[in-house]
Parts: structure tokens; C-alpha cells; sequence
């Protein structure tokens, strides 16, 4: 596959194929043991299964349901489409505002996207573009007044009054929220449910990629080109994005430290262990060259792989020019080589998990409809409308979607017949993984988990997982095989 060729893959030929080396079984120890103690948890520990990867082994006794870990994510995202259906923090995930806002919003976009697509086109772009706080829907109410939305403007007037909180919902106040923060570099993309998690994602991830008023003209024009691309393409490249931006900037900070302290080295201008350092959650999670791995869809001829691999590969190196047009920055030519870049994207598709947090919407109408009949007939005469707008299938649409990579969760290998599960309970409210039990777990097994309904009859596992890259050895398809 020479089609595409990155100058930046030969200029740093050597400190990239030092970033995709395997860390050595030591480090692997040392970085999970680390990572272990700083979720506070214990009872599991992270090894290296000779020629089978990584393994995740249980250091005590667990009994069914009990909590194994909760993982905290590397780099998570939340879906382009899900996002005109929850408001929710961009750094942790949790649903932020109120419940009206969160239904007043979502109707509010459901009413645009109808009208637009009864309307010619010029509208669409408008409703993708969308900022999610009440103050800019109602500038956006303005515009789509030229949008033949007035026919049913009762309509149109409670959902605003949802949306500024004007009309407070009975029971409401027993599902609570935390307040709308908006982004510190003052883009609408990004809203936050605390100062903490604004702060914490800006230093972390979003000061290279917000394109609020801190950032330039052109830089901001570049960065939406970028994100545009990713919308209607694959969204996995703004996660590849978020962790390059992670890379520079813990690199940055790290590199502080260091002349902090060692005064002396000033004159030194890049430091390429302290480059390793903040490359490792990326080098030692498992992953591959993204178009080589992926397994050929189905509509695609034998014939065709070539080609298929080489479109992959373009794809990859369009979006990768559109994000160095945006943030690159010449002493990291090597975290913008296509060949790092392609490794990024392998990582997240390879360790595909799914970012899930339920939406308290969802709990707010299950409770109106436990009350007793009689208050229950009272309150449904506000509620009732906004439920039938939202539609029979509401549930399906408000939770939030998305993909993460958590780290420690992704050392955990798949069985047919596993002895853990990802499942979230009442409590989790945001985007971590949480783990449990699904049996009795004696001391020094290994935590198993299912990547796939594992219900499906042994062929369509199969297939599924090919998806993952491997063939499943669990004794379930060995006895089936
Ligand atoms: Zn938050
Ligand atoms: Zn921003
Ligand atoms: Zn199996």
C-alpha cells in the first residue's frame, strides 16, 4: 500500500518505531500497579500472558455482584448525533442543567431537524452547528424564525420556557442537576457540570482543540474543518485528536518539571523519554495499524481488500492533514506521522467500548408514572405532551452514546462464558466503567468479560469478533467449534 506517502512517518522513522515497541513486562507491571492504586482499588492485578497479551487476574475473592472496578477513561467522547439528544459534561459525562432543560432542548432540536427537512437543505448544516445552552437556543430561536416554525408557536413557547426555566416540571427537584458550566476558552461546543471538570478537561485535552474566541481565526477555521470531517466520516478521529492534544500537553507539563529542577538543561529543546513518558496510556494498550486489520465488510469482494485498505488508509491521512493544518506544532512531527496516527484509531477500534450513562429523563417519567392515580392524573396533564413528543421510543434516544478507552477495563480479555460484566447501577452517573462480578470468583482467576452478545449461536460469535482481531479459545467454543 503506497498510495499515501507521510514524509513524517521518514523524517521520524526511529522515535516512531520506539513509541509502537512493546514495553517491557517490568514497566507493564509497574504502570497498571500504579494506575490500580490510584482508582483505590484492589483485589486485581494486571499481567502479561507470555504470547496472549494482557491479562487481568483477581488478587482476592469476589462473590456475584460485587463491584470489581470502576475505570476512569483515558480519552471518551460522545457521539455527534447523540449530542442534539443529551446535554451532559464533556469531561465526565454526567447529565448537566435540569430535567426541563434536558427536554426542552431535545424536542427543541426534534422540531428543527422536522422543519428542516421539510424545508429545502440550507438548514441543515445550522442544526448540526447547534450550541447546547438555553441562552444560545434562544439565538437560534431567532433564526429559526425564518424557518416556518410559527405555526404552532404554544408549542415552540413551552419548549423555551422548558429550556430558560421559566416552566419547572412537577417532581423535577428530586431529580436534580448540576448547573450548565460553559467551556473557559468560550467555544459552545463543550459545556461542563463543574469549574473542577472544565478546568481538569482544558488542561488536559481542550486548550489545543477549542475553537472558542482564545483560539485564532484560522486555527478555529482549520479545527472545524477537522471536527466536520470526523462528523460525517468517523468519529473516532476526534478521540485520535484528544490524544495527541493529551500527548503535547503532558509532554509540555512533564517537560516543566523536569527544567524545574534541572535548571541546567534549559538549552536542551526536546526531550524525547519525557515524549515516552506521556505516550505511555497509548503504548501500552493493545493496538494495530487501523486499514490493516479491520475485517473486510461484507459487501466488499475478496478481490476488493486491497482497495477497501488503501480508501481506509486515505481517509485516515485526509483527516490527519486537516488536523495538522489546526494544531501542529513542529517538535511533535512524530505524534502527526500517518503511521502513529493509523495506531491511535487501531487502539480505539480494536478496544471498541462504549461510553453509557442512563439519562435521568427516563427516571423522571418512570417515577411520575409510579405515583398514585390520583396525583398521577394531575401531574400527567403537564408532563403527558412532553412525553408523547419525545415519542414511544424516547428511551432508546436519551442516553448518552458514545466511545471511551478505559484503561484498565480494556486489559480485560473476552470469554463466551464470562465471570464479569460492564453494567451500570442506580448510582453510576457518569461515563466510568464500572465492572461486577456475575459469580463467585475464586482468588488468581482471570476477569473475563463478554466483547459481544454472547448469547448468539457460536458462527455469529465468531464473526463478531474477527471485528476484535481474534478467535475466540473460551471452553464455550472450543466444546462448539
Ligand atoms: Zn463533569
Ligand atoms: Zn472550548
Ligand atoms: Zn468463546
Amino acid at each position: 500500500m503506497s498510495d499515501v506517502d507521510c514524509q513524517f512517518d521518514v523524517k521520524y522513522k526511529d522515535q516512531i518505531s520506539c513509541m509502537l515497541s512493546p514495553d517491557n513486562s517490568n514497566d507493564v507491571k509497574n504502570y497498571y500497579e500504579n494506575l490500580i492504586r490510584k482508582r483505590q482499588y484492589c483485589g486485581i492485578e494486571v499481567k502479561d500472558k507470555r504470547f496472549m497479551g494482557k491479562g487481568t487476574f483477581t488478587t482476592e475473592v469476589f462473590g456475584k455482584d460485587d463491584l470489581i472496578l470502576k475505570d476512569r477513561m483515558f480519552v471518551a467522547s460522545q457521539h455527534h448525533f447523540n449530542k442534539m439528544d443529551c446535554l451532559v459534561c464533556s469531561h465526565c459525562f454526567r447529565y448537566i442543567g435540569s430535567i426541563e432543560l434536558q427536554i426542552g432542548r431535545k424536542l427543541f432540536f426534534d422540531h428543527l431537524k422536522s422543519s428542516s427537512k421539510t424545508d429545502d437543505d440550507e438548514n441543515t448544516s445550522n442544526v448540526s452547528k447547534q450550541s447546547h445552552s438555553p441562552k444560545n437556543c434562544e439565538i437560534t430561536h431567532t433564526n429559526s424564525e425564518k424557518m416556518k416554525l410559527n405555526n404552532d408557536s404554544t408549542y415552540q413557547k413551552s419548549l423555551e420556557a422548558l429550556m430558560n426555566g421559566t416552566l419547572i416540571l412537577p417532581y423535577s427537584k428530586k431529580f436534580r442537576l448540576p448547573p450548565v458550566i460553559s467551556c473557559p476558552g468560550g467555544c459552545e461546543e463543550e459545556h461542563y457540570c463543574s469549574e473542577k471538570c472544565a478546568i481538569n478537561d482544558w488542561k488536559i485535552y481542550h486548550s489545543l482543540l477549542c475553537t472558542g474566541l482564545k483560539s485564532t481565526p484560522l486555527k478555529k477555521e482549520a479545527l472545524i474543518k477537522f471536527i466536520e470531517h470526523a462528523n460525517s466520516t468517523n468519529d473516532v478521529f476526534i478521540l485520535a485528536a484528544k490524544v495527541i492534544s493529551y500527548t503535547i500537553l503532558e509532554y509540555k507539563k512533564r517537560r516543566d518539571n523536569y527544567l524545574k529542577n534541572c535548571p541546567q538543561k534549559r538549552k536542551q529543546k526536546f526531550i524525547f523519554p519525557l515524549l515516552l513518558e506521556a505516550w505511555k496510556p497509548v503504548s501500552m494498550a493493545f493496538k494495530e495499524r487501523w486499514w490493516d486489520f479491520v475485517s473486510l465488510p461484507d459487501d466488499v469482494d475478496k478481490n476488493d481488500e486491497l482497495s477497501f485498505r488503501n480508501e481506509l488508509k486515505n481517509l485516515a491521512n485526509h483527516s490527519l492533514n486537516l488536523l495538522r493544518e489546526a494544531i501542529f506544532e513542529e517538535e511533535f512531527g512524530q505524534l502527526f506521522s500517518l503511521e502513529i496516527y493509523g495506531n491511535i484509531i487501531g487502539m480505539f477500534e480494536l478496544n471498541n467500548l462504549d461510553l453509557v450513562v442512563a439519562s435521568p429523563v427516563e427516571d423522571y417519567f418512570l417515577y411520575i408514572d409510579g405515583l398514585n392515580p390520583l396525583e398521577k392524573a394531575k401531574t400527567e396533564k403537564i408532563t403527558r405532551p412532553f412525553l408523547d413528543a419525545l415519542g414511544d421510543d424516547y428511551a432508546d434516544y436519551i442516553h448518552v452514546s458514545g466511545s471511551a478507552f478505559f484503561p484498565l477495563h480494556s486489559c480485560m480479555n473476552h470469554s463466551c462464558c464470562p465471570n464479569a460484566k460492564a453494567f451500570k447501577r442506580d448510582q453510576d452517573r457518569d461515563g466510568q466503567a464500572v465492572i461486577l462480578a456475575t459469580q463467585y470468583i475464586p482468588k488468581g482467576a482471570e476477569v473475563t468479560i463478554s466483547y459481544i452478545d454472547e448469547s448468539l449461536p457460536y458462527k455469529d460469535r465468531c464473526l463478531q469478533l474477527a471485528d476484535y482481531g481474534f478467535k475466540c479459545k473460551c471452553l464455550r467454543c472450543l466444546s462448539e467449534e
